[in-house]
């Protein structure tokens, strides 16, 4: 796997449903958290930074309008997918009439297949390693489907971690991560590992990558963290 899966955030009061969402999901590798009402589901958003939001319009108390609103309101959770999931036709009408920032409708009872499809299509954009695709940043290209890592067209040998650790900062270039942030990312979000090996994996993605000549593309963000270019 190129970096740990991405994680889905599935919002739904009724049970059986969330049920059939979670098995499905975790079924295609996907981490899944589940949220059964608007309170829980903003904390989930807060605590777990879900890479993915499958919203269900009929919640009880706070709606899944008022919760696609607030997401999409705060700049540090606007960039998530949401996908919403309503029970008429005519609902979808009205959430895009809302223009609530939904990223896609599914309109229930909706076939899994079509409902995975469209979940893909929302994280080969956000998250295109984890999704198999193949992505460039100057002369460095990495294949996530082949496993595989070129530097001006010469392959290179990275090892687990660092084609994990690459390919995570290849999605975002220029965007600066924090340790915590990549070790979330690149060694999953339960699993306890010490900042500073993650300085140790940069490391060695640095000599990798400069193995046949070319300058250094990891740039050190003093008092943060890394930044690829
Ligand atoms: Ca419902």
């Amino acid at each position: 796997m190129a970096q740990s899966q991405p994680c889905v955030l599935v919002v739904e009061d009724e049970g059986a449903q969330r049920e059939v969402l979670k098995y499905n999901l975790e079924a295609k590798g996907f981490q899944v958290v589940m949220a059964e009402n608007g309170d829980e589901a903003m904390l989930l958003v807060a605590e777990e930074q879900p890479d993915l939001i499958v919203l269900d319009w009929m919640l009880p108390n706070v709606s899944g309008i008022e919760i696609c609103r607030r997401v999409k309101a705060d700049p540090s959770t606007r960039q998530i997918p949401i996908i919403m999931l309503s029970a008429r036709s005519e609902e979808v009408d009205r959430v895009r009439g809302l223009e609530t920032g939904a990223d896609d409708y599914v309109v229930k009872p909706y076939s899994v297949v079509e409902l995975m499809a469209r979940l893909r299509t929302q994280l080969r954009r956000t998250r295109p390693a984890s999704m198999g695709e193949r992505l460039s940043f100057g002369d460095i290209i990495l294949d996530a489907a082949e496993h595989r890592v070129f530097r001006a067209g010469q392959p290179l040998h990275l090892g687990p971690t660092e084609f994990r650790l690459l390919s995570t900062l290849m999605e975002k270039p220029g965007r600066v991560w924090t340790r915590e942030q990549l070790l979330d990312r690149v060694w999953g979000r339960d699993i306890y590992v010490d900042t500073r090996t993650i300085d140790v994996h940069v490391g060695r993605l640095r000599k990798a990558l400069m193995v046949h000549g070319g300058d250094n593309p990891v740039r050190t963000v003093r008092g943060t963290g890394y930044s690829l270019g």
